[in-house]
């Protein structure tokens, strides 16, 4: 049997494998703290194990920690991590991206920000005409180990500051990968892992309806969906998933979920300059997003080589964003970060930076 890596494991699993090694339950939690709080690199140095389970874990598992081969430094402080991806256990190899996010709070008494977002994919499938990592095609799914891989080097590179906010908005749709991002989020949220709170993570989709109540269930995480369109006609031609989940199913069952108490949904959308970004189609997401618990999110769209849009003019998207408001809807203006190193939303495409 080839050795398995460790850090793909769910606590449910190594569980398993500590009965089936004739170990306690709680063993497993030990475990998992060596590998993901303490930050072990070696079986070996998990002194509070004995010497023969010590050896059976090295037997049957890999502790391999996922390492950037290169950072990217932006002038506004944006730092992107390129990683290679061996191809091991018939998975092709890959390279993703992350962006570490300085978000410095000009409210006195606020905290600042250091947001880190993470790849759930090696390119994406999901075709959004307006980005770059859908030209990549998908290349795979990541492991569990490879998205929380991408945490801990963003941590390590970050250091002494910490890393205040996660969020799965780099490469790949994450509810496309859904078991992987799931044991992902656990080992992000529990304290024996990376302790970091729910309420600082937030998972990013397209709109894949049938995992959106799957992921308000299993987990206490943000959710943020990428609308970008206000009829199915329009929001069809800019993202192809619109076919599949046509935007009645999509905002019904965002309606129908059981949001904790103060909880929003954030709907994203990106700003294409004469495509979506009229006053009508102000109006008509107002009237979307009627009875929702909802903030909209306004995306300055980031042009890459071929994208084929323009970007929407300063003044209209703050037309946008006063009309929403002015209907009592709460929006707010992405900042662009990082342009210059091609780390902004939706310039991801790490086959061509590593090429
Ligand atoms: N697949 C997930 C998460 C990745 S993209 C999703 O679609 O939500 C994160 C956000 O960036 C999405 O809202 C997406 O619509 C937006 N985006 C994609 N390309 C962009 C571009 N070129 N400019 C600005 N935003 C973009």
């Amino acid at each position: 049997m080839p050795r398995r890596e460790i850090q793909d494991l769910s606590r449910g699993a190594l569980e398993a494998w500590c009965a089936a090694a004739g170990e306690p339950r709680y063993r497993a939690t030990q475990i998992l703290a060596w590998v993901h709080r303490k930050g072990a690199d070696d079986f070996a140095r998990m002194s509070n194990l004995s010497r023969s389970l010590r050896a059976r874990l090295d037997a049957d598992f890999t502790l391999d920690r996922l390492a950037p081969v290169f950072v990217a430094d932006a002038a506004d402080g944006t730092r992107k991590l390129l990683f290679h991806l061996p191809g091991e256990g018939g998975a092709r190899p890959a390279a993703i991206e992350s962006v570490l996010i300085p978000q410095f709070e000009r409210e006195a008494g606020a905290r600042d920000r250091l947001t880190l977002c993470i790849s759930s994919q090696a390119g994406c499938g999901m075709g959004c005409g307006f980005c770059a990592t859908a030209r990549m095609g998908l290349v795979r799914n990541l492991s569990p180990a490879e998205i929380v891989g991408q945490v801990r080097a963003g941590r390590a590179l970050a250091a002494p500051r910490p890393v205040t906010n996660v969020v799965f908005m780099g490469m790949g749709e994450p509810l496309a990968n859904y078991e992987a991002v799931r044991t992902a989020l656990d080992i992000l949220t529990a304290e024996w892992g990376y302790a970091i709170s729910p309420r600082r993570i937030t998972v990013s989709t397209v709109g894949l309806v049938p995992a959106i109540p799957r992921l308000i269930a299993d987990t206490r995480v943000n959710l943020a969906v990428s609308l970008s369109a206000t009829t199915d006609a329009q929001r069809a031609r800019l993202m192809p998933v619109d076919r599949r989940y046509p935007l009645r199913a999509l905002l019904d069952a965002c309606r129908a979920l059981p949001l904790p108490r103060r909880k929003r949904i954030t709907f994203e959308y990106v700003m294409l300059g004469g495509e979506n970004d009229g006053e009508a189609d102000a109006r008509r997401l107002v009237r979307l997003l009627h009875g929702l618990r909802a903030k909209v999110n306004l995306i300055p769209f980031n042009p890459f080589p071929g994208a084929g849009f323009v970007a929407s003019p300063r003044e209209r998207i703050a037309r946008f964003q006063a009309i929403l408001r002015d209907h009592g809807v709460h929006a707010t203006i992405r900042e662009s970060r990082g342009q210059d190193i091609q780390a902004a939303c939706g310039q991801l495409a790490a086959a061509r930076a590593a090429a």
